[in-house]
C-alpha cells in the first residue's frame, strides 16, 4: 500500500501513554478520572451522592465498581448521569444506570443519537482514518474490543439547557459548545475550577492519535467550523483545570487550551483517490502545536495521581492501572 500524503503532525505513540486502564484521584477537587480504552469517564462527588459525567464504553462497566469502592462510595451513591454528547463512546454503561433509576441527563439535541448510537452527522468518511493515521489503529481497536461497537441506545433523558446550572451532585453549569454534535454541552464545575470538556476540547483525538488541545477530527465532528466557534464559551469560563473526553487531564489553563486547538484547527488534507483527487477535512498540526502537545504531555504526566492494585505504570507517571489491566 503506498500512502499519497506524509502525516507530519502529533507522535504516533504518544496515544499509547493513555493504552493503560486507569483511575486518577482527584484530578481536581471532588472529580476522579477513570480512563479506559483511550475513553474518559469522569466520577464526581457532591454531598449529596455522586454523578457520573459520560459513561465510557460497555466494558467500563467493572472498572467503574472498582474505582467507586476506592474513594469509598458504590453505585447505589450515583444520582445522575449527565452526558457532554452521546455519541457511543460516551453512552456505553448508561442503560445500566438507567435500568437502575438514575436520571440520564443531556442536551435535548442528543436525544436522537443517544437513542442511535450509531446515527450521527459527521464530516468525512472514517474509514480513511486509521490508513492516513496509523497512531489512531491502536486506540481504535482498543475502543473496539472494549464494547464500542455494541452500545445500546437509550430513551428518556432529561434535558438540561445551556447556562443551567444542574440539580445533581456537584453542581455543574452547562456550557453549550455545539460543532462536534448539536447538543454537545461542557460542564463547569465552578467550586472545583475545572471544565469537563467533553469531545468540544480534547488532548487526544482517537481518529488521529495526536495528542495536545484540539477539537476532533471530522471522522465524528458534525460541524468543525462550528466546533472552533464553540470554543469561545469554554475559554469564557475562565477554568483552571480542562478535563477532556480523550486524553490527559490539562492544567494550564482553558484559555492556552483554546488558543491551542484554534491554532491547530481542522485544516484541509488532499488525498488521492482512485483516479481522482478528494479533499477530505482531516486534522493537519501546525508544528508549534506539536511542540505545545509534547511540553504539555510531560509536564501533565507527573502532575497527576493514581492508585489501586498497580500492574503496569508506565515510566514517567504515577499513575497507575487498575487491577484488571488493559487487554
Ligand atoms: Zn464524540
Amino acid at each position: 500500500m503506498t500512502r499519497t500524503i506524509t502525516v507530519r503532525h502529533g507522535r504516533p505513540d504518544a496515544a499509547l501513554t493513555e493504552s493503560t486502564t486507569h483511575f486518577d484521584r482527584g484530578v481536581a477537587p471532588g472529580i476522579h478520572r477513570l480512563q479506559h480504552a483511550f475513553v474518559n469517564c469522569y466520577i464526581v462527588e457532591g454531598d449529596d451522592g455522586v454523578t457520573i459525567v459520560d459513561t465510557a464504553l460497555p466494558e467500563t462497566w467493572p472498572y467503574l465498581l472498582e474505582a467507586l469502592e476506592l474513594i469509598g462510595r458504590s453505585v447505589d451513591d450515583i444520582r445522575a448521569v449527565v452526558l457532554t454528547h452521546a455519541h457511543f463512546d460516551h453512552l456505553g454503561f448508561a442503560h445500566r444506570l438507567q435500568e437502575r433509576g438514575v436520571p440520564v441527563f443531556a442536551h435535548e439535541s442528543e436525544a436522537y443519537i443517544a437513542e442511535h448510537p450509531y446515527r450521527y452527522d459527521h464530516e468525512s468518511p472514517r474509514f480513511v482514518y486509521p490508513v492516513l493515521h496509523p497512531g489512531s489503529i491502536p486506540v481504535l481497536t482498543r475502543m473496539a474490543r472494549a464494547g464500542a461497537l455494541r452500545v445500546p441506545g437509550i430513551t428518556g433523558l432529561r434535558y438540561f439547557g445551556p447556562g443551567e446550572t444542574l440539580d445533581v451532585p456537584g453542581a455543574p453549569m452547562a456550557v453549550f459548545t455545539p460543532g462536534h454534535t448539536y447538543g454537545h454541552c461542557g460542564l463547569f464545575f465552578i467550586d472545583a475550577d475545572a471544565l469537563l470538556t467533553g469531545d468540544a476540547l480534547v488532548t487526544l483525538d482517537p481518529y488521529t492519535g495526536a495528542t495536545g488541545p484540539q477539537i476532533v477530527s471530522g471522522a465524528a465532528t458534525a460541524d468543525s467550523p462550528l466546533a472552533l466557534l464553540s470554543l469561545r464559551a469554554l475559554e469564557e469560563t475562565g477554568a483552571t483545570t480542562v478535563l477532556p473526553g480523550h486524553g490527559q487531564p490539562w492544567r494550564h489553563g482553558v484559555e492556552k487550551a483554546v488558543e491551542l486547538a484554534r491554532a491547530a484547527g481542522a485544516s484541509q488534507a488532499r488525498v488521492r483517490g482512485h483516479g481522482r483527487r478528494m479533499t477530505l477535512p482531516l486534522v493537519v498540526r501546525a508544528s508549534a502545536n506539536a511542540n505545545a502537545a509534547r511540553t504539555f504531555s510531560s509536564e501533565n504526566s507527573a502532575a497527576i495521581s493514581g492508585t489501586i492494585a498497580p500492574v503496569r505504570s508506565n515510566s514517567n507517571s504515577s499513575a497507575r492501572s487498575l487491577s484488571r489491566a488493559a487487554r
